[in-house]
């Protein structure tokens, strides 16, 4: 198979005016132009400057609706997923703009439901109109990255800190991570909210800021294929990330003690910016991926082997000037980054050919692997 290069593709989001913002008199400094891509943010202290304009492949409007935005950054990276590649969908944004509506959105009414419920039933229903000739086992995990400790957001004790391992055949992991099977969209669902509640139970009892934490829930498809009586395997991995806020990023544009109470804010977010930095630098050698938790986990979503989508969220008001500018800045470098991404066939950690007798007879039960 030839090498096919593609960008990390990058949306804007901006959403509406709260009514709190609404009530104290603040107004709307962003104009977004769908139609071109065009996102417009005025300046509100200096009234004569010209507006800073920013162009991307798609944005969505403070209108947008979560399907629309589900369809048209999600949809395209689980089909893929579906067919071995791995694909990585990531929020990006300061506290309070939208990050977890968009990823995770709420149950009720469901047309808010946002992008990591939606994969469920996407997935189990492309799942069963495939070819009888297929089989597939669907796994998924969930961990919180807080301070740079890793925690398992669907074990029994959460408070256990997890480490990152590599493994010269299937590359990078965590070890002792849960993983479960699962057979449903129903199942994934309570996933979910089991680690949903974990993480605030988790975040209360270790008095965590939770804006400065980062999620990933996981999701592996392993699909075996007859073909001609021979069976063939592919693997895709789907990295659903809520970012940490990255309001306190954006003021670490400093150096000396300031810089370094930055890093320590957040080092994963801090390299986050870095990594992205270097990618995009042609002179740059070195990537710092190791420089982070964030960055090692996730470091074939940038630059990698994988399909990568990121959604940038912005606040729309008057107040939040500097914030949007910021995004909107570090989602304009994202957009300059390459990936590889190819399909995973035969990895040596598949584990679809061992459960497949339990597979063709229906047996599968849920439970961790
Ligand atoms: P973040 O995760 O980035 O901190 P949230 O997703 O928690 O932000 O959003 C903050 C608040 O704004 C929530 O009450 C959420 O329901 C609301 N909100 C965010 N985006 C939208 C949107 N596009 N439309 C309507 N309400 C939104
Ligand atoms: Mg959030």
């Amino acid at each position: 198979m030839s090498k096919k290069f593609e960008c990390v593709r990058v949306v804007i989001r901006c959403r509406p005016l709260n009514d709190t913002e609404k009530k104290d008199g603040h107004v709307c400094i962003v104009n977004m132009d769908t139609k071109n891509g065009q996102v417009t943010v005025r300046n509100p202290k200096v009234a004569d400057e010209v507006p800073k304009q920013f162009t991307f492949d798609q944005i969505f409007d403070t209108q947008s609706l979560q399907e629309n935005v589900y369809n048209q950054t999600a949809h395209p990276i689980v089909e893929s997923v579906l067919e071995g590649y791995n694909g990585t969908i990531f929020a990006y944004g300061q506290t309070g703009t939208g990050k977890t509506h968009t990823m995770e959105g709420k149950d009720d009414p469901p047309t808010l439901r946002g992008i990591i419920p939606r994969t469920f039933d996407h997935i189990f229903q492309r799942i069963e109109n495939m070819a009888k000739n297929k089989q597939f086992l669907v796994k998924v995990s969930f961990l919180e990255l807080y301070n740079e400790e890793i925690r398992d957001l669907l074990s029994k004790n959460i408070k256990n800190k997890l480490e990152i391992r590599e493994n010269p055949d299937t590359g990078i992991y965590i070890k002792d991570l849960s993983k479960f099977m699962i057979e449903n969209p129903q199942e994934m669902r309570e996933k979910l909210l089991h680690g949903r509640e974990n993480r605030a139970v988790g975040a209360t009892a270790m008095n965590q800021d939770s804006s400065r934490s980062h999620s990933l829930f996981q999701i592996t498809v392993e699909t075996n294929e007859i073909v001609q009586g021979q069976s063939h395997v592919t693997v895709g991995k789907l990295n659903l990330v809520d970012l940490a806020g990255s309001e306190r990023q954006s003021k670490t544009h400093a150096t000396g003690d300031r810089l370094k109470e930055a890093i320590n804010i957040n080092q994963s977010l801090t390299t986050l910016g870095n990594v992205i930095s270097a990618l995009v630098d042609n002179k740059s050698q070195h990537i710092p991926y190791r420089d982070s938790k964030l960055t090692r986990l996730l470091q074939d979503s940038l630059g990698g082997n994988t399909k990568t989508v990121m959604i940038a969220n912005i606040g729309p008001a008057d107040y939040n000037f500097d914030e949007t500018l910021s995004t909107l800045r570090y989602a304009n470098r994202a957009k300059q980054i390459k990936n590889e991404p190819k399909i995973n066939e035969d990895p040596k950690d598949a584990q679809i050919r061992q459960f497949q007798e339990e597979i063709l007879n229906y047996q599968l039960k849920v439970g961790e692997v």
